[in-house]
C-alpha cells in the first residue's frame, strides 16, 4: 500500500531511553507525530486519558479486539496495549509521519501490515547501564527492576528483525541517529516523488 506519510516504530527494552528519544524527536520535527495506544494498564502520574494512552478496561479492549480496530496488540508486562487501526491510517493518509512507540511483537505485527514501515531498535549500551538507568528512574522496586531486565535480554534478541539500531550512549548521538532516519526516509525515491511531485513532472521524469 502507497501511503503519503511515512511510518516509524520504535521499540527497546525498558530503561533504553525510548520514550525521551522519541519526545525529543517529536519536539524537533513537527511533522513527526505519535500514535496514542489503548491500554488496559491504569495511568501513572501525570498521565491523562488521550495523550500519553486511551485508558480502558478489558471488556473494552476485547470489544475492540472483536471489531478489528486495531492493527496490533499485545501483552507486554502483563497488561495489553494496541494500536488502533484508524488513528494511523487516517494520518499517514494525510501525510503526516507517524511514529509508534510499541514492543517489539507490536513492531513485527505492523510490518505485516505496512510493508514499509521503518523498525528502529534502541539499545543501551551495555547490561550495567541498562540495570543504573532503571534504578534512577525510581519506578519500580527491585524486583519489578529484575523482570525487566529479564525480559530486556527476550527483547534484545529480536533486534536482527529491524530495520535499524541504535546504541544509545550519548543522548545528543542517539536523537541525530533517529533524526538521520526519518530524514534518510523521507529521501526515498518514492517518497520523494510524492512530497515533490511538481518537480518530477517538470523534469518530465515518467511514473516509475
Ligand atoms: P508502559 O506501560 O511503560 O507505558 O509501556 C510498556 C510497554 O508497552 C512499552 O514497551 C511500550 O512501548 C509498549 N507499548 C505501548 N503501547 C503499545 C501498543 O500499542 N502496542 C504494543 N505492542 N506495545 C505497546
Amino acid at each position: 500500500m502507497d501511503h503519503p506519510g511515512n511510518l516509524f516504530v520504535v521499540s527497546a527494552p525498558s530503561g533504553a531511553g525510548k520514550s525521551s528519544l522519541v519526545k525529543a524527536l517529536m519536539e524537533l520535527d513537527s511533522h513527526v507525530q505519535p500514535s496514542v495506544s489503548h491500554t488496559t494498564r491504569a495511568p501513572r502520574g501525570q498521565e491523562k486519558h488521550g495523550r500519553e494512552y486511551f485508558f480502558i478496561s478489558e471488556p473494552e479492549f476485547d470489544a475492540m479486539v472483536a471489531a478489528d480496530g486495531f492493527v496490533e496488540w499485545a501483552n507486554v508486562h502483563g497488561r495489553r496495549y494496541g494500536t488502533s487501526r484508524r488513528a494511523i491510517e487516517e494520518r499517514i493518509a494525510q501525510g503526516a509521519d507517524v511514529v509508534l512507540e510499541i514492543d517489539w511483537q507490536g513492531a513485527l505485527q505492523i510490518r505485516k501490515s505496512f510493508a514499509d514501515a521503518v523498525l528502529v531498535f534502541i539499545l543501551p549500551p551495555s547490561w550495567e547501564e541498562l540495570r543504573s538507568r532503571l534504578e534512577r528512574r525510581g519506578e519500580d522496586s527491585a524486583d519489578v527492576i529484575e523482570l525487566r531486565l529479564a525480559n530486556a535480554r527476550q527483547e534484545m534478541a529480536q533486534v536482527g528483525k529491524f530495520d535499524f539500531v541504535i546504541i544509545n550512549e550519548v543522548f545528543e548521538r542517539a536523537l541525530f541517529d533517529l533524526k538521520t532516519i526519518v530524514h534518510a526516509q523521507r529521501l526515498k525515491v518514492s517518497a520523494q516523488r510524492r512530497a515533490r511531485a511538481d518537480t518530477f513532472a517538470s523534469l518530465d521524469i515518467p511514473a516509475s
